[in-house]
């Protein structure tokens, strides 16, 4: 288990703007915004990071990943693009230990990231 400011924003203990919620993902915008838009999704079953996900968990992952889709083909932009991350450990700029997809749009993104 694992308890962070991301499990506060599901128990809604600190505040956050919500943007898509379902029984098991919830959406909101990323405090420090990268892009004009800039959205986190995550699974509300907390994992630290990808490398504690199992085979079971295809399925939530899945979800996170259609959830930030299917938000995205609701804002106008999906035609243009957007760009989903996950960050994993140090190395991959991981700061919160709850499992997130950013999702990153309004803007030409370039690569490779850095
Ligand atoms: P990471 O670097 O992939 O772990 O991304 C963590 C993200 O969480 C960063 O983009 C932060 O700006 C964002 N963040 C940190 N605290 C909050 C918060 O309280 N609300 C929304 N986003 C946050």
């Amino acid at each position: 288990m694992t308890d962070t400011l991301f499990a506060k924003i599901i128990r809604r203990e600190i505040p956050a703007d919500i943007v898509y919620e379902d029984d098991e993902v919830l959406g909101f915008r990323d405090i420090n915004p990268q892009a004009p838009v800039h959205v986190l999704f995550i699974p509300k079953k907390p994992f630290a990071t990808l490398n504690e996900l199992s085979d079971a968990d295809g399925p939530t992952v899945g979800k996170l990943v259609l959830a930030a889709v299917r938000w995205a083909g609701t804002q106008g932009f999906s035609e243009d693009g957007y760009r989903l991350v996950m960050n994993c450990n140090r190395d991959g700029g991981q700061t919160v230990y709850h499992i997130h997809l950013h999702l990153l749009a309004g803007r030409t993104m370039h690569w490779p990231p850095g």
